[in-house]
């Protein structure tokens, strides 16, 4: 093993100890939480490395950045790759035929052009909802940080349980950023209140994964009931500029 393969194998296995003590201390299994590694703005060399360091799941930001990598690194076909940043609706064809999952399915519109691309790919996707729930106009999502008003999007999720292409699994939601893991934990606990919310309108979907917690605060993140954490610089480093 080179040297950049080592340091990310034990960053990569300290984060997963990590993880599990979380789960433990909320009473919660270990094995229910998966560990996305973000690589986003991280060069092919870098993601390679990840994946020889035993990383099975790579989370990338940007449609074109994260298939140059899926065609780079086509040899490890046992890796999944998980679109996690926002996706104009024109780049719904490089998601649909590409990515294993999306985490920030964001809008009606681009929900109903994956499906398309989904069937005439003969794919189906498993994604999640992303929800903003701490207000911020730079944040994408639907909007529920006032829980007043949920109600109002019931109408237009309703809509996405129906697109026969897309299997909806969850919700994913990126706090406000903090000086401190604990400032997201109320955040943190409102996705959850907010998917027991979904769930009592939508009682046959499946809203079973959480997708929250970087490397600022996803221990967490695993207390609050994160189902998949989003990690990236603890793991394989700064980003390059
Ligand atoms: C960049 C990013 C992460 C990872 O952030 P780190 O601070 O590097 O752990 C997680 N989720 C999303 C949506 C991101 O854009």
């Amino acid at each position: 093993m080179n040297e950049l393969v080592e340091s990310i194998r034990e960053r990569y296995l300290i984060t997963l100890g990590k993880i599990a003590a979380a789960a433990i201390k909320a009473g919660r299994n270990p094995d229910s939480v998966k560990l996305v590694v973000v690589t986003k703005s991280q060069p092919v060399d870098v993601v390679r490395a990840a994946v020889e360091a035993g990383v099975n799941i790579l989370g990338e930001n940007y449609p074109e950045e994260g298939v140059m990598k899926i065609q780079s690194l086509r040899e490890f076909s046992a890796v999944e790759w998980h679109m996690i940043g926002h996706v104009q609706s024109r780049k719904a064809p490089l998601v649909a035929g590409n990515f294993n999952f999306l985490h920030s399915l964001d809008s009606l519109k681009l929900a109903k052009k994956l499906d398309r691309f989904c069937g005439e790919a003969e794919r189906k996707l498993p994604v999640l909802l992303e929800f903003n729930v701490g207000g911020e106009e730079s944040k994408g999502g639907w909007p529920a940080w006032d829980e007043a008003r949920w109600q109002e999007l019931s109408a237009e999720l309703g809509e996405i349980f129906t697109l026969p292409n897309l299997k909806v699994r969850g919700l994913m939601a990126m706090p406000p950023l903090g000086d401190t893991a604990e400032f997201s934990r109320p955040y943190f606990q409102k996705v959850r209140h907010f998917q027991e919310f979904l769930l009592a309108q939508f009682p046959q979907a499946d809203l079973s994964e959480l997708s929250m917690g970087t490397s600022l605060d996803y221990e967490v993140a695993v207390e609050e009931g994160a189902t998949f954490v989003r990690v990236g610089t603890a793991i394989v480093g700064a980003r390059k500029k």
